[in-house]
Order: structure tokens, then sequence, then C-alpha cells
């Protein structure tokens, strides 16, 4: 195996939830919604809340009466602290290489070298540290380039046997062939708008509830 530089890129799951549960553990695994300016709308979910189809951007005081009788917790946003979380976890993804670019509040690029198989160990020492440090949970898709580590980003939340980690090295072509056939049309626009922008230093828009 040779020695070669692949790019991660490592993103928080559910950014705001997971800032709202560092320091509420009762909110854990529990169906969580953060709301926007003046508890506006929803602008990010919990896993739990999504699968009681609460929907992105709904209005609260609209969706409130049936979602709090589902249970869902609703938390007015608090800026300063995912912005404090977000870049200590930024210090700590700066340990692990040379190259990193911030790409929105909660998701970073990093170049990482190694073999693919240090690489994917990489990727898990630093969801563990991560994890263990911050209490954030991350997931880590590893490729040559960034559409492609989104990609395997999308990848390692979606499978929960890859347990965070998706380094996309570790497929055959034909694996990749039907992974990338699999991509579900609605999914394709986060994926190619950061094709797009590749190579450029720009400041995206991700969905950093997601
Ligand atoms: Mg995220």
């Amino acid at each position: 195996m040779s020695k070669a530089s692949s790019l991660a890129l490592v993103d928080a799951n559910n950014f705001y939830v997971s800032c709202e549960r560092i320091f509420n553990p009762a909110l854990e695994g529990k169906p969580v919604v953060v709301l926007s300016n003046n508890d506006g709308c929803v602008i990010a979910r919990s896993a739990e809340a999504k699968a009681l189809d609460i929907d992105m951007a709904a209005p609260w005081k609209a969706i409130a009466p049936e979602a709090t009788m589902k249970g869902v917790i609703a938390r007015s946003s608090n800026y300063e602290l995912y912005g404090d979380i977000s870049a200590r976890a930024v210090e700590i993804l700066s340990r692990y290489t040379s190259s990193q670019e911030v790409y929105s509040i909660d998701e970073s690029f990093i170049r990482l070298t190694g073999t693919p198989a240090q690489v994917t160990a990489t990727g898990r020492e630093i969801r563990t540290i991560i994890k263990k440090l911050i209490g954030l949970p991350v997931s880590v898709g590893i490729a040559p380039s960034k559409t492609l580590a989104k990609l395997a980003n999308r990848g390692s939340k979606s499978s929960p046997a890859l347990e965070g980690v998706c380094n996309l090295a570790a497929y055959t072509p034909a694996q990749l062939t039907a992974i990338l056939e699999s991509v579900a049309a609605g999914q394709i626009w986060g994926v190619l708008s950061v094709a797009l922008f590749d190579g450029g230093g720009v400041n995206s828009r991700d969905d950093a509830g997601v």
C-alpha cells in the first residue's frame, strides 16, 4: 500500500442539538429540536425528532402543540455556545493535520497522510477523541477529493455498520459505482454543491443542523 494523501471531512452530527446535549445530558436519546432566533422555526433536529417527521424550517408555533404531545423538546438557539464548541473541535482537529479548512461551523476538511488503513484509523481516533474531550459526536468521510469526502461523510452517517467513519479507499470500483448509484436524487445537490467549490476556499452554507 502506498502512502497517499487523503481528504477527510469531519462533520458534527446534528450539531446544534449535540451542543445542547453536552450541557444537558437529559436530552440524550430524546427527540430534540433547536429553534431559530425568537424561537421562530426548526433549524436542527435530533435523529429522534427526524424520525417523528419534524420538518426542517417548520414554524415552531404552528407545530408545537402536536410536536410537544409527541414528546419533542425545543431549545432556543445559543450561538455563543455553538461557536465555542466549534472552536474547540477545530483546535483538536488541527493536531492531526498540517492543512485544515474550516468549512462551516460544524465541518472541517483536513488532509491526512498514510496508507488507507492508517488514515481510517486516524479517522476513528479523531472521532473518539472529540467525543471524549468535548462530548461532540462527529462523522468522518475520507476520500481523494472534497466532493467524494462529502459523499463518504454521508455514507458514514447513513450506515451504522461503519461506526461513523467511511474511507472510500476501502471500496472496489464496482462497489463505488453501486454507492454512487444509490445516492438519492434529493441528496445529490448537497454533494454537487461541494463539487462546484472544490479547490476554492469558499465559506459555505451547509445545514449545520444536519
Ligand atoms: Mg453536521
